[in-house]
């Protein structure tokens, strides 16, 4: 094996400790292989985003997920739901840059933060996941790998 075979090998290995990590209920998805009809690891990634997006908005007290605001002069008329609207992320436990930031806006910005979209900073679990994605796609043992799994 070359230094450069060595690397690769230790590259990946941390990947997938890196996927160990997450909460089992995300860990599971991120793991998944792309199908044959995947070409590029972004196109995985966005449909895995959507299914962690998903999984968020299922674990969310359902107190806290939707909470009934009450406008002061019409009481009966403007009952709406309202949702709080910012997290840290799950996965890596971040939070914005901003000063003062709490969390994501959920679930936009959350998104962005897992996809690396619109210069945000890339998650780095769905950056792991998404190069082992690569890997995968990428591996003339694809299909074996995917047996052995
Ligand atoms: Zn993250």
């Amino acid at each position: 094996m070359t230094r450069e075979q060595q690397l690769e090998e230790d590259l990946s290995m941390a990947r997938r400790a890196i996927l160990e990590l997450v909460p089992e209920i995300y860990a599971e998805i991120l793991s998944a292989y792309p199908d044959e009809s995947v070409k590029h690891a972004y196109d995985w990634l966005r449909e895995v985003v959507e299914a962690i997006l998903d999984r968020i908005e299922e674990t969310l007290d359902p107190h806290e997920k939707i909470v009934l605001v009450q406008a002061p002069y019409d009481p009966d008329l403007l009952l709406r739901p309202f949702r709080p609207s910012r997290l840290p992320c799950p996965l890596c436990r971040r939070k914005p840059q901003t000063v003062g930031a709490i969390g994501f806006a959920f679930p936009d910005g959350l998104r962005r933060h897992l996809l690396g979209d619109y210069n945000a900073t890339m998650c780095p679990v769905t950056n792991a996941a998404k190069e082992l994605c690569n890997e995968r796609l990428h591996s003339e043992f694809r299909f074996i790998g995917r047996r052995r799994d």
